[in-house]
């Protein structure tokens, strides 16, 4: 099963994917763990990606376009995916059905701005595997220490509160006319994102037939 996960930054996509990874058993595939580690590794795509990724912008469409391709092409690809955070414009979506993916269900998590700004204070990230954590919603055992693989789960810089805004008018400038374009191919499924991530998830698989 090929799927995409849309929804503003921070409605729980990432988390979401995680779930539906383990239920499923293909991979999640993140274009912002990817850039994440480009980062973290100082590589040239990473210098490239830095200064959008700081400031809440989007990436450009080629650079990005270009790791999702190579992405989808590893052997663990080959039974699905779950594509978290791609396509993020209009051109994404485009160049995607242009390298021949076929797409089985789109995926809208839908959460309310105000819950977004409050939500993205708690949000935590492994830097090392890129497992998402909530400090309420879905905290680490210990605090501060990924469950999966013990690396540092910590605050994003980009989830500081003046680059949320900021990401969220992206969110509503850039991304969020894919919604219009994936429902006129009758693939848009919408989840209404809930207080607890257990609901979601039970949710989002009742929504999925999985
Ligand atoms: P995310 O972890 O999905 O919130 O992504 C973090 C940041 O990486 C975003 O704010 C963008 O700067 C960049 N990014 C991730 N995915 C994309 C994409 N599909 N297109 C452009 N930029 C992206």
């Amino acid at each position: 099963m090929n799927l995409i996960l849309l929804g503003a930054p921070g409605a729980g996509k990432g988390t979401q994917a995680e779930a539906i990874s383990a239920k499923l058993g293909i991979p999640q595939i993140s274009t912002g763990n990817m850039l994440r580690e480009a980062v973290k590794n100082g590589t040239e795509l990473g210098m490239k990606a830095k200064a959008a990724m700081d400031s809440g912008a989007l990436v450009s469409d080629d650079i990005v376009i270009g790791i999702l391709k190579d992405r989808i092409a590893e052997p663990d690809a080959k039974n699905g995916y779950i594509l978290d955070g791609f396509p993020r414009t209009v051109t994404q979506a485009e160049a995607l059905d242009s390298m021949g993916v076929t797409i089985d269900h789109v995926l809208e998590i839908h959460v309310e701005d105000q819950r977004i700004i409050d939500r993205m204070s708690g949000r935590r990230v492994c830097v090392a595997c890129g497992a998402s954590y909530h400090v309420q919603y879905k905290p680490t055992k210990v605090e501060g220490v990924c469950d999966a693989c013990g690396g540092e789960a910590a605050q994003r810089a980009d989830d500081a509160p003046e680059t949320v805004l900021s990401r969220l008018q992206v969110y509503q400038e850039k991304t969020a006319p894919l919604k219009a374009y994936y429902e006129k191919t009758g693939k848009l499924l919408t989840v209404e994102g809930q207080e607890e991530v257990a609901d979601t998830t039970k949710l989002v698989f009742e929504t999925l037939g999985i």
